[in-house]
């Protein structure tokens, strides 16, 4: 047999990609869905993580159209012990679907059907490339809600959601994506098709695979289908966007609205100044009090028209007793999507202010938010670094965003370095974690291994060695291959 170049990086050993396994690899999925062209690779050689290092060209990107496929590709892929990445539409953040060995990158793609709407189970049967938009209006045009909801919906696929386990707007009273996956088709490192669950609402046959596997960030298996529980449609939504002079005074309410109100809202987000005046410059408009230190957005949704006003009302009487300049009510669906607009651009319009810039996903429980976000304040003045802070606030998850501007590359790396490890060591302190919805992937593996509990990282580790002993399956993401 002709001996192959060998990629070495971290510890692992891989063989590369030559022709006769790209003609095995046609074979299985046909020649269409094979491609070596680097002009058409270039897409699939990055996340929406900015910074250069986590690039990577795949040797070959593949795409399977079932299951089945799936499994005849792990098989080669474990003989022949070269790397698969799984990859859904790449909207990542942490170079989870960055092929950081080389090798196989396994796109999605054509997966990409709603198998069942159920409407007496309340269930939605899925393959894991339909975008997240179109699972929430499949389920809408059936009178049901599928209330996962990151703001990345329009382009990220379920599978993407399933195997991150994302938030998003809506989690502060409806939970992650695990809360509404109830079944799933897995196929394993070594080819094995697994299905586990499906739609019972109660299940408590044997571990809980189908929590190991959600946000198992394409390490463990490959997702190939998925049973969604669906909810009913609240019938009344209103939004509600409260701008304060000062962004200590915004963030302070955040807690209050959760503990005082009474009400349980779907959306409690914030955004500090800069992120404000970034969205305007990205819009190309003016919002309301555009010079404001921050703003809260909230949604509330309820089933009759008295109940969503009493919780509105409440809720905004709240916050004007703690320092809204005004409450803006969104009551139609045009006044709304203006409202969020300007929270769901804010990634794109910061990448306008510094196309390198590092997103963190911090969590720490609700009550600990004032104080966190206080704390990147300072740490920013103390590096002179600009960090704006928006995101999920009412669930307690902060997306911290270091900014490259003004700075020469080796500044940054070491500034960067710095100001991450603070911001780490103060959300630790404070009860809370490196990431809420992003994931370790790539990006955050060093921190991952600093900051987890030593014997829950052990069992990390043990659990993906019995899975893929040849560490063939996402190698480098989570946990460094053995
Ligand atoms: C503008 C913007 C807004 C965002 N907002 C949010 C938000 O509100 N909440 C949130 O949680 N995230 C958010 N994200 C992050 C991102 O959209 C999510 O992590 C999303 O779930 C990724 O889906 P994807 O299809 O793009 O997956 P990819 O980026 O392609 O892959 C992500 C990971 O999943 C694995 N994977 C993908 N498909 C499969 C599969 N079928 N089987 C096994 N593994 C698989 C990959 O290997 C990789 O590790 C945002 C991103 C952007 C750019």
């Amino acid at each position: 047999m002709e001996k192959r170049a060998e990629t070495r990086t971290m510890k692992a050993v891989y063989n590369r990609v030559d022709q006769r396994i790209i003609d095995e690899l046609a074979a299985i999925v046909g020649s269409a869905g094979v491609t070596t062209d680097a002009e058409k690779m270039a897409v699939y050689a990055h996340d929406e993580t900015s910074e250069a290092h986590y690039f990577r060209m795949p040797d070959v990107v593949v795409k399977p159209a079932n299951a089945t496929e799936v499994s005849e590709i792990l098989k080669l892929a474990n003989r022949e012990r070269v790397p698969v990445t799984p990859r859904g539409s790449g909207t990542g953040l942490s170079a989870g679907c960055v092929p950081i060995f080389g090798g196989i990158v396994m796109s999605m793609e054509r997966m990409n059907r709603i198998l069942e709407v159920d409407t007496q189970n309340l269930f939605m049967v899925v393959e894991p490339a339909v975008t997240t938009g179109e699972v929430q209006r499949r389920a809408k045009d059936a009178g049901l809600l599928y209330a996962g909801d990151p703001c990345s919906a329009e382009s990220s696929q379920i599978g993407g959601n399933v195997a991150e386990n994302a938030g998003g707007n809506k989690a502060v009273k409806y939970g992650t994506t695990s809360r509404y996956v109830h079944g799933l088709e897995v196929v394993l490192p070594n080819g094995d098709i697994m299905r586990v669950g499906g739609k019972c609402v109660k299940d408590v046959s044997g571990y809980d695979l189908i929590k190991l596997f959600v946000g198992s960030e394409g390490t463990l298996g490959v997702i190939t289908r998925i049973w969604l529980k669906l909810l009913p449609l609240p019938k009344f939504k209103v939004g509600l966007l409260a701008p304060f002079e000062q962004m200590q005074d915004a963030i302070e309410v955040v807690p209050k609205i959760m503990t005082g109100s009474g009400v349980v809202p779907t959306s409690v987000e914030f955004m500090d100044s800069l992120s404000i005046e970034a969205a305007a410059m990205y819009l190309n408009a003016t919002l309301p009090h555009g010079d404001a230190g921050a703003y809260v957005i909230i949604e509330i949704e309820a089933n009759t028209q008295a109940q969503v006003e009493a919780e509105y009302e409440a809720v905004g009487k709240l916050l004007m007793d703690n320092g809204a300049l005004e409450v803006y009510v969104a009551d139609n669906l045009s006044t709304s999507q203006r409202i969020w607009a300007a929270r769901k651009c804010i990634a794109e319009a910061l990448r306008l202010v510094s196309p390198v810039y590092c997103m963190e996903d911090i969590t720490v429980p609700t009550s600990e938010i004032p104080g966190l976000v206080a704390e990147i304040t300072a740490i920013a003045e103390r590096y002179n670094v600009i960090v704006p802070c928006f995101g999920h606030a009412g669930d307690g998850n902060i997306h911290a965003t270091l900014l490259k501007k003004d700075m020469d590359d080796d500044v940054w790396e070491s500034c960067k370095a710095k100001v991450l490890s603070e911001i780490y060591e103060a959300t630790y302190k404070r009860g809370g974690n490196l990431s809420g919805e992003h994931g370790i992937g790539a990006k955050r593996i060093d921190h991952f291994e600093r900051f987890y509990d030593p014997v829950a990282l052990d069992v990390t580790r043990r659990i993906k060695e019995a899975l893929d002993p040849n560490s063939i399956l996402n190698p480098g993401k989570v946990v460094r291959p053995a």
